[in-house]
């Protein structure tokens, strides 16, 4: 990697967390020269990854440092790929996190085999409508053990998948680079770059993913650790009292049958986790009390996790917590009773930044990480 490509990501999430802002400002930001903006910063404008500003009138070209940078949200994008336990997600992306378009699909088989097919089939789909748009690359987040170096689902019990090489697959149907990594790390990523409370997030962070998988990351100056074995996170088999559901292990009492989607939506009888969502949201008791209860061991989870790292910000990405204002709160007196840490747990504990849009954001966040850490190469 070359100093200037070192230097072109920072000058890249300067523009993104300041712009629109002249190029005096970014030198300030990034404490790197004049000089050293001007050069960067044109050829994060031949890429179209940035714009001048539209009310700066005349000819675009590097001896103007007051002119506005902006990041250019309209010549490229990324596309961002989830895989759940009953559906794949596949999703288009500008440079600011904004989703532009997304899909769900359900499986049609849970083989790696069909679902790659399928998810690679879509993207070309997805590419042919939205053909004015350059395609920087294709992020891909799952549950389980996800290897990110080599882009290898290394285990994800849910789907029954072991050693499955998504990236290398994909890449060769596509013919796009694509990276893979886990939904917790990957949304930690999207928090530091996207999320309400960024600023924060790049100082030290965890988050806890809860869907039909439960996983979760840490981050600390800005860098979300991945482990030797990208194996750090896996929090799927916590011990929780009173849950009789058999886990994917073979074990009873594991955090992830006892909160999984599917737990939840068998025990609600309801069709779909979203319809469930929108009963407790109308005032369903029963639901709404399903989600409670879960908030509750989500909660406990919470409390352990903020007192094993004390992040400055600790995000939840779970569905009832995300869109109903009550779970949020029970789950936040359930860490405020568990946790020792004496957190300002209103301040600390908080849901995630992209509640309608968390899967297409997780798989979006996998490429922008590459875009806005390498964006000239
Ligand atoms: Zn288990």
């Amino acid at each position: 990697m070359t100093r200037h490509s070192d230097s072109a990501g920072a000058v890249l999430r300067a523009v993104l967390d300041h712009g629109p802002v002249p190029r005096s400002s970014v030198a300030r930001a990034t404490r790197l020269s004049a000089a050293s903006i001007s050069g960067v910063a044109a050829s994060l404008l031949d890429r179209e990854l940035i714009r001048e500003a539209p009310e700066a009138a005349g000819p675009p070209g590097i001896g103007r440092p007051h002119v506005p940078l902006d990041i250019n949200p309209e010549a490229v994008a990324v596309v961002g790929a989830h895989i759940a336990v009953p559906h794949a997600t596949v999703a288009l992306l500008d440079l600011r996190g904004q989703v532009i378009a997304q899909h769900r699909t359900p499986h049609d088989g849970r083989d790696p085999a069909s679902v790659l097919a399928s998810l690679a089939e879509r993207i070309r789909t997805l590419r042919e409508k939205r053909g004015k748009r350059r395609i920087l690359g294709v992020g891909v987040a799952t549950g389980g053990w996800v290897d990110a170096v080599t882009g290898t689902v290394v285990e994800h019990p849910a789907l029954g998948w072991r050693d499955v090489p998504v990236g290398a697959t994909l890449t060769a149907e596509t013919g796009l680079p694509v990276r893979v990594d886990s939904n917790s790390r990957a949304l930690l990523r999207a928090e530091q770059l996207f999320g309400a409370v960024a600023g924060r997030a790049r100082q030290s962070a965890v988050h806890l993913f809860v869907g039909n998988v439960v996983d979760v990351a840490f981050a600390t100056g800005g860098v979300v650790h991945q482990g030797p074995r990208s194996a750090a996170g896996a929090v799927a088999h916590l011990s929780v009292e009173g849950c009789a559901e058999r886990c994917s292990c073979g074990r009873t009492g594991c955090l992830q049958a006892a909160v999984s989607e599917q737990t939840l939506v068998c025990r609600g009888g309801a069709t779909d986790l979203l319809s469930m969502v929108a009963a407790a949201q109308n005032g369903d008791a029963r639901a709404l009390a399903l989600f409670e209860e879960r908030a509750r061991l989500v909660g406990r989870a919470a409390a352990l996790l903020l007192d094993l790292f004390d992040p400055e910000v600790l995000v939840v990405a779970e569905a009832g917590a995300n869109r109903i204002p009550a779970c949020l709160e029970v789950l936040r007196a359930e860490v405020a009773a568990w946790s020792t840490a004496g957190a300002d747990v209103p301040e600390v504990v908080r849901a995630t930044s992209f509640p309608a849009t968390v899967l297409a954001v997780a798989g979006g966040a996998v490429a922008l990480d590459q875009v806005y850490a390498r964006p000239l190469s």
